[in-house]
Order: C-alpha cells, then structure tokens, then sequence
C-alpha cells in the first residue's frame, strides 16, 4: 500500500489499552474504523472500536483473519512474538517495521543501535548469569542498574546495585532472565520527544517534555520542559535521526537523560507514548492522530505547540478525584474505561493547560 488510505478503510491494532483506544478514537475522527487484536478480555479500547478480536498473540489462524479484514497493522505493544509477526506481515503492511519492533524490544539491541548512530547512551553490558554481572560491575563500577533485556516496562524487571555486595541479590531479582547492566546516570531531569515521520519520510517533532516518575510510573509531563535552546535542538536531532535510520512510520517515544555532558537516550518506544497525551491539548493534531495520519500514508499534521501543558496521570485510587478534577475548568480529563482499580494501574490522565506560551 503506497497510495493514502481512504476513509472508510480499517486499521488493525494489536494491543487494546489505553493507547490502542486513543489511537482508535483519533482513527475514526478521520473517517477510519479500528480492529483491535488483543488477548485479555473487555479491553478498553474495545469500547470505540468497530471490531475486536480476542486471542492470544501465538494464534497464527485468528492472526491471519485478523490481517485479512484490515489494510494496515499497527500496534500499541511492542512484544508481539516474531513467528506471529511473520503471519501478519505475510499479508497486510505492518506500520511502524519490523526492525524498530526488533530494536526496541531487546535492551542491548536497542543500545547497540542507538550508539552505532553515535548517540550516547548509559554504559552497558549484557549478563547472562553472575560471573558476567561481577565482571561487568568492575567495567561499569556502581551505582548501576540491572535490567532484563526483554519484557520491562514502568520500572519492572530492574534492580539497583549500589555495592558490588547488592549483586548476587540483583541477578536472583532477574528469576533467570538475560540483563543488561547499566551504569547509573546522574542526569539533572528525564525530558522526551515524541516525533512522527510519514511515509514520504517527512518528520515532525513535538515539543520536548519533561517528565516525573513515582515509583517507577510516569506521574507528570510538563511543557515546557526546561531545556536550553541548543538542548532543544539536540533532543529533536537525535529523534529524527533514529527514525531516519529506522526508515520508521508513525510516531515515536523517545527518553533522554539531561546531563552536563549532553542527552543520553534512554530508551525508544516505537509507539504512541504516555509521555505524548499533553499533545491532546497542546496541539493542533495530536500524537494520536498524528500516528495515524503517518500509518495512512497521510501528510503529517503540525506538531507546534499552542499552550503551556501539564499532563498528570490518574494512577489506581488517583481516579477517584475526578468529581474535584471535573470542577477544574482547564482541565481535560481523559478515562480509559477500565472497570477494576489497582495498584499502579493507569486508570486515565488530565491535561492541564496553561493559557498562553512561554
Ligand atoms: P526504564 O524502564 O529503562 O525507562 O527505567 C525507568 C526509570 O528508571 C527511568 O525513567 C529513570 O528514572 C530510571 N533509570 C533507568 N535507567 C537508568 C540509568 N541508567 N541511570 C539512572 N536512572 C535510570
């Protein structure tokens, strides 16, 4: 498919969370219909989309029909088994390729990448069992994190080592999995950059964010992050230099660490982004549709900024102050339909916005 699909036409989702729904909801803002794939019940993007399928990600016979009743593949997951990959791009065009799923779900992959562009990352060693995480720790020296290669996400899967005596307790922490061990930043703030390239190989970079974790999970982004206008710089280059190596198509997460000695990429997302939902009420086209447009052949929207922006999410019992949220009159709250609670559980996000720029 090179021609720009035309409204009407649906667009098969793997993965149906929050980010699936959302993409979903700008899709059919322009005209188009969504089929999402995904194995847990009642996802919450089944809610807007026209069709859903429920099966497991090994299930090459539901994957193929999957395939079969849409024109492009996207995804909002990015641990799609390879074999089931190999089914789907068989049939219809999967949106961002196959390489950045490749990169981006292997850790060392994912480094080994983005420093053979020449961008910095944190020190790094693969460890596949103690010996090798003692002598990495001696290369690397502490405070270092362990982290498995594949499968983490919102801070799971990690161990911090603070003495070369934490490593025997940081590689059980692994139960058995590959790790790669890396050197701990000492960064000022984590900002990241959301950038979009279309299928004509144009970029539009959003404004870089700043973001705050707790506990591991993203708390807030906020915009304007706090950058020198050569960091800004810096931030958008390196974005676009990855998709271009990528030959990507549709938007893209991408985390650095601001340090004294530059950014430091810490890892990439081929997919819509937590990090981008400000965009909602910062821009004109946001991140979802404008991964969209990208994936339909479209011409990229604008990516400029309208106002100042802070996203919060709503994690587990957040949820509940939406009664006191909803009285707030510049705040655009977003829920994502998921019906239980817990701990840790992204239940929706608020954009507050700022009138004016500064
Ligand atoms: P990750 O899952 O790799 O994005 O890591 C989650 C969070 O842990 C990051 O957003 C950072 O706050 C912190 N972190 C991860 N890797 C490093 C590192 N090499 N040095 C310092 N902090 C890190």
């Amino acid at each position: 498919m090179t021609e720009p699909l035309r409204p009407g036409a649906t667009i098969g989702i793997l993965g149906g969370g929050q980010l699936g729904r959302m993409l979903s909801v700008a899709a059919s803002r322009l005209g188009f219909q969504c089929h999402i794939y995904e194995p847990g019940a009642a996802p919450p993007a089944g809610h807007v989309a026209a069709q859903v399928t429920t099966a497991p990600y090994e299930d090459l016979a539901a994957l193929r029909a999957f395939a079969q009743s849409v024109d492009v593949i996207t995804y909002e997951f990015e641990n799609v088994p390879t074999a089931s990959l190999d089914a789907l791009e068989a049939l219809r065009p999967i949106r961002p390729n196959r390489r950045a799923l490749a990169v981006s779900q292997e850790r060392v992959a994912e480094k080994d990448f983005l420093t053979g562009l020449g961008l910095q990352t944190a020190p790094y060693a693969r460890v596949t069992d103690l010996a090798a995480l003692e002598q990495a720790l001696e290369r690397i020296g502490t405070p270092a994190i362990l982290k498995t290669t594949r499968l983490g996400y919102d801070g799971k899967g990690q161990a911090r080592i603070m003495t070369s005596e934490d490593a025997p307790a940081a590689w059980e922490a692994m139960a058995g999995a590959e790790a790669v061990l890396e050197g701990f930043i000492d960064f000022s703030h984590e900002v990241s950059v959301i950038a979009a390239r279309g299928l004509d190989g144009s970029v539009a970079c959003y404004d870089p964010g700043e973001n705050v974790h707790r506990a591991g999970i993203l708390h807030t982004t906020t915009l304007p992050a706090r950058l020198s206008p050569g960091q800004r710089t810096d931030a958008v280059l390196i974005a676009a230099r990855i998709l271009n190596a990528l030959d990507y198509v549709g938007v893209m997460g991408v985390e650095l660490f601001v340090t004294p000695q530059g950014l430091i990429v810490n890892e990439i997302a081929p997919r819509v982004h937590n990090s981008g939902h400000w965009t909602q009420a910062g821009c004109a086209v946001d991140q979802f549709e404008q991964h969209i447009r990208a994936i339909a052949g479209w011409p990229l929207g604008d990516g400029s900024r309208y106002a100042d922006v802070v996203m919060e999410n709503l994690i587990g019992s957040d949820v509940d102050r939406v009664p006191g949220l909803s009285r707030e009159r510049n705040c655009q709250i977003h829920l994502y339909g998921k019906s239980e609670v817990k701990q840790g559980r992204k239940m929706g996000h608020v954009n507050r916005v700022i009138r004016g720029l500064t």
